[in-house]
């Protein structure tokens, strides 16, 4: 007979489903494949009278365990549990259907009693998601918030549990719909129409947001109104937020938290991605710890290069790749990253005569620091001004953060199961014309149909409430135009337009070079 169950291990960063197997046939052996052989015959010692104690029977059965991927020695009593129902399976003391959808950890006494501390429960959760399980058993004084799993003291509660005479219940409290905090509401923010419309799509469509503009212009505040209308994250990125807050010896944050970190531009390249420190092992970084949130990058320009080069791939894949002697760690980190920065050292490019002071050259190298690959992977670009906008006869949906948020939701309900069908080729031949002309790379141009496919959502959302007044013949081509236009700091013709505002400055420092604009 054969019956299979799971446990959990780390891989780096990442929760491993850990398939128990076991195969049963005459005879008395009894053998375990994937521990470490000491650990083996300890386990089967264990195991043998803690199920005595829980009034169940040694099976009188040959039994091959298999655990694949094999355990490391530190982790190898925390899978008695897995191993122990597999057992009572193979040997008809509990349905072995039921096993099977079951993931669980825990160490057992000699009297059956769960225990143990192991950093492999912290992974549970996110393994039992990843192997389709439906259920996360655990001894109850595992430390784990923010994930549904089981907490049991024994083996007897377990498999009273199993069998439906007395089920255990879930530790973590049950969600409580409770008013969003928002730091910052939309009914706060001086800001334009397309200002807000960005901020909204940002959110929905889960876009990094680049916001340029001077000193005291609101950059801070826009980013703070983008985290205000995410949704609490999924379970996947809950689990491996508090797996991740864990492991760094941050307290839990519960399962409606959406996380904000903020780190400081002194932070290290291995304290923004994650790296390896010592005898800690692998650290998880601040874009992780942001998973299912957004990660707050302000003044992006005095963030050292070395940093924003390792933020380069995570950016676009979502995932930190760390390489190591024996191999790459993935670490996930889904997150919104919103950055944002002074135009030139003083922060007051283009913003007329008197205000901005430095020379052509310090702009030159400001700029040339945000400019390329980093702007790139910004697929939205804002840029603030010290002038108020004029926000006068604005839909409610772009004036409150309550009614944003529920299209938010909406978008994100639309859009993320479901694969985008390929652009028609009309929309193709304009993506191309557009690219050309505006100097849009190959990575600009996926992410300007990202955009737009979130436009067109939040306009169904709103009842044709965002291309009002546009064309709506065609509404795919509008969609693609108004993502393009999304894209701005990496246009040759805005430096120079911030430049041209400027000039009047340099005109009247240097009297001698000929005006040549009056
Ligand atoms: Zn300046």
């Amino acid at each position: 007979m054969w019956t299979q169950t799971f446990g959990a291990s780390h891989r780096g960063a990442q929760a491993l489903p850990v398939s128990v197997e076991i195969r049963t046939e005459r005879g008395f052996r009894f053998h375990v494949a994937g521990l470490p052989p000491g650990a083996a015959r300890d386990a089967a010692l264990r195991i043998r009278a803690a199920l005595l104690a829980s009034g169940c029977r040694w099976p009188r059965l040959s039994c091959t365990v298999n655990l694949s991927p094999a355990v490391s020695p530190a982790e190898a009593t925390a899978f008695d549990l897995p191993i122990a129902l597999a057992l009572l399976a193979a040997s008809d003391q509990l349905p072995p259907e039921r096993i099977r959808s079951v993931c669980s950890l825990g160490e057992l006494s000699l009297n059956g009693a769960l225990c143990g501390h192991h950093t492999a429960y912290l992974a549970a959760p996110g393994a039992a998601l990843e192997a389709g399980c439906s259920e996360t058993i655990l001894p109850a004084t595992a430390e784990l918030s923010g994930a549904p799993w089981l907490p049991a003291r024994d083996l007897r509660s377990v498999l009273r549990h199993l069998r439906g005479e007395r089920l255990l219940c879930d530790a973590a409290p049950p969600a409580v719909e409770l008013p969003m905090r928002r730091d910052v509401d939309l009914a706060d923010l001086t800001a334009d129409r397309m200002t807000r419309l960005s901020l909204l799509a940002a959110a929905a469509g889960h876009h990094h947001v680049l916001i340029l503009g001077p000193p005291g212009s609101g950059k801070s505040t826009f980013l703070r109104c983008i985290h205000g209308l995410l949704p609490p994250p999924s379970t996947k990125d809950r689990t491996a937020h508090e797996r991740f807050r864990a492991m760094r010896g941050l307290e839990p944050a519960g399962p409606l938290h959406v996380p904000l970190r903020t780190p400081h531009p002194a932070t290290s390249p291995e304290g923004l991605v994650g790296g390896f420190h010592g005898g800690a092992g692998l650290v998880p970084g601040e874009l992780s710890l942001a998973c299912g949130g957004m990660l707050c990058l302000d003044e992006l320009a005095e963030f050292p290069r070395n940093v924003l080069e390792a933020l380069r791939s995570p950016l676009e894949t979502g995932e930190v790749h760390i390489s190591r002697a024996g191999g790459i760690a993935r670490i996930p980190a889904r997150c919104i990253v919103g950055a944002s920065s002074n135009p030139c050292p003083c922060g007051y490019l283009g913003e007329g005569p008197s205000r901005c002071r430095c020379s052509e050259a310090d702009i030159a190298k400001a700029l040339r620091r945000l400019s390329g690959p980093i702007v790139d992977r910004f697929p939205i670009h804002i840029e603030t001004g010290l002038h108020p906008q004029d926000d006068a006869g604005l839909p409610s949906w772009l004036t409150s953060s309550r009614e944003a948020s529920e299209i938010v939701a909406f978008v994100r309900k639309q859009t993320e199961p479901v694969e985008a069908p390929p652009p028609t080729p009309e929309a193709r031949e304009l993506l191309r014309n557009l690219s050309r002309s505006l100097g849009i790379s190959e990575r600009g141009r996926a992410s300007v149909l990202h955009i737009a496919r979130t436009f067109q959502t939040i306009d169904a959302a709103t009842g044709g409430g965002v291309f009002a007044g546009d064309d709506r013949r065609d509404l795919e081509q509008t969609a693609l135009l108004w993502a393009a236009h999304c894209r701005i700091f990496d246009r040759t013709s805005w430096i120079e337009a911030a430049r041209k505002r400027n000039a009047h400055r340099h005109e009247r420092t240097r009297p001698d070079v000929p005006r040549l604009h009056s």
